[in-house]
């Protein structure tokens, strides 16, 4: 492990480490899927589109079962030729790749770095959708993102109920009172985490329990917990009055995931905390069951239109905010590609100068703290903020349950002791942290 600005990013070069099981075992796992998927679709798509349907179904797998023999046989990474707009900016990052490696061999997907080659695997699942009209609009894993909504529908109505039953007595609360809702709310958010479809290579993953009554039992797994410096950071935008007070939520995963992000968010605007809330999704659908504009709409739907009093009163609530503009949903191409977020400024200058209107930014996930850490083999106790290597267009919090070998910002000796009781603890997405940093603030 390095502590230094040249910590080397995590590689499936490491047989063994958990990104060589990754491309070896998971990815090929995820694409098998994929195929399963729209083979299963067969009929729906020759209903829709007849003969056409059955020709984009059939070129589709073609270029998907390629793609699997060129993950498992280590095959160069190549460029993309669908034409798409975010072309040009993923054919430059292999040259730079490709320079980098000077005369090393090529760029594959077991030499380079795990981030890189792990997006590239998505991006290239969506070519091969989008070069085969009419089935191009398809989304490969919408199956299993409605299937976790509704398994952890009970989860989210308890959630709901907590959250109007809340709103009745906003008026009288004390400022102790306002932190606890809010700490429920932020560590339900980070739990949501847990369910995610990427990690389990597509098998179910929701929330069955009331994600409230299990709080207490989970606290001792957040190894960093900085949620008091999140509570001072929103009631200092609080106190300094008079400009719109924004917070922006990077999210992660549909199903479950999203509607603690919703909620933590509605409690945010309608507590007075904050008046205004963006959400930033993805673009087309990424790493299984990561939220996309379809998604995030299809779930205010859902929730508005559950058989529950409590849940369909908080999607009313949702709809509103959204048209009034209090919420709003923001999609960027950088979000879907594989930079690093120390990049942005210079790859996605207009990206950070909107994310530096964010009084507070909350970035959800691993795969957002893998980007916010360049996904390298940080030594454990290093600092977040070095890590983020100059990535601060505003207050950041990282709400993430650990499925990545990268984590920064521990105490000493911490990730030995865990390492040595639990091998997998990096991974199992059973441990967790919150983690902050304000670049304006003295450290
Ligand atoms: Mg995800």
């Amino acid at each position: 492990m390095a502590s230094d600005s040249e910590a080397p990013p995590l590689s499936a070069k490491v047989v063994g480490s958990f990104a060589y099981l990754t491309i070896k075992d998971r990815l090929p796992t995820i694409i098998t899927k994929v195929i399963d998927t729209i083979h299963r679709n067969k009929n729906k798509f020759f209903e829709e589109y007849g003969e056409d349907g059955i020709e984009a179904e059939k070129k589709a797998i073609s270029l998907l079962s390629k793609l699997r023999n060129e993950v498992q046989t280590d095959k160069p990474i190549l460029e993309l030729t669908d034409g798409l707009r975010d072309l040009d900016a993923w054919n430059q990052y292999l040259q730079r790749h490709e320079s980098l490696q000077g005369d090393k061999g090529s760029v594959s997907w077991f030499k380079s770095p795990w981030l890189y080659v792990e997006c590239y695997m998505y991006r290239r699942i969506q070519e091969a959708i989008w070069l085969n009209p009419p089935i191009n609009e398809f989304d490969v894993f919408n199956e299993g993102k409605t299937q976790s909504f509704f398994e952890s529908q009970q989860a989210t109505a308890a959630l709901c109920t907590y959250l109007e039953t809340a709103k009745k007595d906003k008026d009288g609360l004390s400022k102790n009172q306002l932190f606890d809702h809010f700490i429920k709310l932020l560590q339900v958010s980070l739990w949501g985490n847990k369910c995610d479809l990427s990690i389990s290579a597509g098998q179910e993953n929701s929330q069955k329990d009331s994600p409230l009554e299990v709080l207490a039992n989970l606290k001792p797994f957040i190894l960093v917990d900085d949620s008091d410096k999140v509570w001072a950071a929103l009631m200092s935008c609080k106190s300094s009055g008079g400009t719109v007070r924004r917070v922006d939520i990077v999210l992660d995963n549909a199903g479950f995931e999203v509607v603690t992000d919703m909620v933590l968010a509605d409690f945010l605007v309608s507590f007075g905390l904050v008046s205004e809330i963006h959400f930033h999704g993805k673009s087309f659908p990424w790493f299984v069951s990561d939220v996309t504009a379809k998604d995030f709409e299809w779930t205010i739907r859902q929730t508005m239109a559950a058989n529950h009093k409590w849940m369909s009163k908080s999607g009313v609530q949702w709809k509103k905010y959204l048209k009034e503009g209090v919420w709003s949903y923001h999609d960027h191409p950088f979000w879907t590609q594989p930079h690093e977020f120390c990049d942005m400024l210079v790859d996605a200058p207009d990206l950070y100068t909107k994310l530096q209107g964010a009084d507070l930014l909350l970035f959800k996930g691993d795969l957002n703290y893998r980007k916010l850490t360049g996904d390298r083999d940080w030594d454990f106790t290093i600092r977040f903020e070095t890590a983020l290597r100059g990535f601060e267009p505003s207050p950041i919090c990282s709400l993430r349950t650990l499925k990545a070998n990268v984590q920064v910002g521990l105490q000493p000796g911490q990730g030995e002791k865990l390492g040595s009781e639990e091998p997998n603890w990096m991974t199992s997405s059973k441990y967790a942290v919150i983690q902050f940093y304000d670049p304006y603030l003295e450290q």
